[in-house]
């Protein structure tokens, strides 16, 4: 089924030098910011906006999304183009861990910590157990010549490391970037008091700024909002910081200007995924 979004009308030409098919291919590749796959779909748009100059009746988008192929019964171009959804991503530390699968708690170690090996359950010495099958023998889960640090983590950074329970976001007051700390179960009030020493700052900070997609709009003009909106989902709201990622700021250091100069896709007919 075609559902017809919207046309973007061509705006007046720019005066500006117009980039050539090769300047763009070139723009794409030389990008630092532009992943393998973003850069198939990029060089997908690319050709099809060019073959669409030259043929009457081509639809850009349509082509683009031909070109990419289907994987795992699903167009590709579909889930790069919600990949290129410009968004925030928190760091992994910040997603809801179980037990054991969050960072070791930073509460500040106050005791040395001193490994203390594990006494046998029977509490019998060793030897007077009766062995009902030889012991296999010990599992290296090491390199051979590796040794234990001399000194240990929790010692070095003087930190407590214990599987942690509760997460404390932080968020940057000029990014809204999230840091996670992680306390454990008795280092509970540690991590109020944290909590409590972030909150004006967390409730002040700006929203985040996007650090994920946003490329498709750096290099093609088109109504880029229905786009995403379309593939990305119902929960994606656009950033207030803009769709293209050139528009976003890095503290302390000036906005990227690659030109501006964006091909314009034409109409965009926005096939429904199947
Ligand atoms: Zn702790």
């Amino acid at each position: 089924m075609t559902v017809p979004l919207r046309s973007v009308p061509a705006p007046a030409e720019e005066q500006r030098p117009k980039r050539s098919f090769a300047e763009l291919v070139a723009a794409i590749y030389e990008d630092p910011r532009v992943g393998h796959e973003t850069r198939e779909l990029l060089l997908a748009v690319a050709y099809a906006v060019d073959l669409a100059k030259r043929e009457d009746g081509v639809s850009p988008l349509k082509v683009a999304r031909r070109k990419l192929g289907v994987h795992a019964g699903r167009a590709r171009y579909d889930r790069l183009i919600a990949n290129d959804a410009p968004r925030y991503e928190p760091p992994r530390e910040a997603a809801d861990w179980g037990p054991g699968g969050a960072p070791g708690c930073e509460a500040p170690r106050l005791r040395t910590y001193v490994y203390r090996p594990r006494i046998a359950v029977t509490g019998e010495p060793e030897e007077s157990a009766v062995p009902l099958r030889p012991s296999p023998s010990p599992v290296l889960h090491a390199a051979p010549g590796f040794s234990p640090p001399a000194v240990d983590y929790r010692n070095a950074q003087g930190i407590c490391g214990a599987n942690s329970h509760h997460k404390v976001l932080e968020k940057d007051p000029r990014t809204g970037w999230v840091t996670a700390h992680w306390f454990c179960k008795r280092h509970k009030d540690h991590a109020e008091r944290v909590a409590e020493q972030v909150r004006a700052q967390n409730e002040a900070a700006p929203e985040p700024i996007p650090n994920r997609g946003g490329l498709l709009p750096c290099y093609f003009k088109a109504d880029w909002e229905q786009v995403y909106r379309h593939y990305a989902g119902k929960s994606w709201e656009p950033p207030v910081y803009g769709l293209c990622a050139d528009d976003w700021p890095t503290p302390g250091q000036p906005l990227i200007s690659r030109g501006r100069l964006r091909v314009v896709v034409g109409g965009i007919d926005i096939e429904e995924a199947e």
